[in-house]
């Protein structure tokens, strides 16, 4: 469970996350939505311990992650940009991870599998294209087997099969209760893989609830229109109760 209480990030002047408060529960899958800027991967880092909010609470199963590091364990994350060293081989980069983590009690490989990773470990990282070594970021995701994962445009500058098989994956480890929280601008993907909408605009949170409630209020049946309904114009003040 976690739970973000007045979440402020500026960064100078620039005032990006403006009063975040909002629950993101055990067992849900997230769609964190908003428009380009509006601060989503800002908010996943101040989740994540990697950006340092202004002011506000995050708690991770009550644990305030200011200044605290354990609850990391419990977190995956996919970057939307994943940066590695230039000159390490993708083996050692995984190697690597697994030592520094050395308490996880096993290994979920099912992607490094699936991706086709393996015939890459002796390659360098920066001779990698930007695809697989979104392949790579996705492995490092799921590899400790996290209860909570944060998922940053998962299927940008992936080919169309790797989608599917990343897909496939995020909608295994929803099916095995853990807590996604994903971005993705492509709304599709968003309406297949969650069940939760988490709307940011303007530095606050617009909307939180069900996909099946933001369709229903907005009358429409596509996440993508319904988001941009709301986005225009906010609920009807009243709507037309169902026969
Ligand atoms: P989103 O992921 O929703 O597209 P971001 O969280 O990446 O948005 O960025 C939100 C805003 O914060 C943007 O205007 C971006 O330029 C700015 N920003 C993000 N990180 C930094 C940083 N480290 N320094 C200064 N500005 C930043
Ligand atoms: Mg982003």
């Amino acid at each position: 469970m976690i739970s973000v209480h007045q979440l402020k990030k500026n960064f100078a002047r620039l005032e990006v996350l403006r009063g975040i408060t909002v629950a993101f529960e055990p067992r849900k899958t997230y769609a964190l939505i908003g428009p380009n800027g509006s601060g989503k991967t800002t908010f996943i880092k101040c989740m994540l311990g990697m950006v340092l909010p202004t002011s506000g609470k995050i708690l991770i199963d009550g644990e305030d992650v200011r200044n605290h590091w354990r609850y990391r364990e419990k977190t995956g994350y996919m970057p939307q940009i994943g940066r590695y060293p230039d000159n390490m081989r993708m083996g050692q980069l995984f190697d690597m991870m697994r030592n520094i983590r050395k308490g996880a009690a096993h290994t979920d490989e099912e992607l490094i599998d699936a991706f086709g990773l393996r015939q890459f470990f002796d390659k360098r990282m920066h001779t990698l294209s930007g695809g697989t070594r979104q392949k790579v970021s996705a492995a490092l995701a799921f590899l400790f087997n996290p209860p909570i994962l944060f998922l940053d445009e998962p299927t940008a500058g992936l080919d169309p099969i790797s989608v599917e098989i990343l897909k496939e994956k995020i909608l295994h480890e929803r099916l095995k209760g853990k807590l996604l929280i994903i971005t993705s601008h492509i709304m599709n993907d968003l309406d297949e893989l969650a069940t939760e909408a988490v709307l940011i605009q303007d530095g606050v949170v617009r909307f939180s609830g069900t996909i099946g409630l933001l369709k229903e209020q907005t009358g429409e049946n596509r996440l993508g229109k319904a988001i941009a309904r709301f986005m225009s114009h906010g609920f009807p003040v009243s709507h037309p109760q169902q026969p």
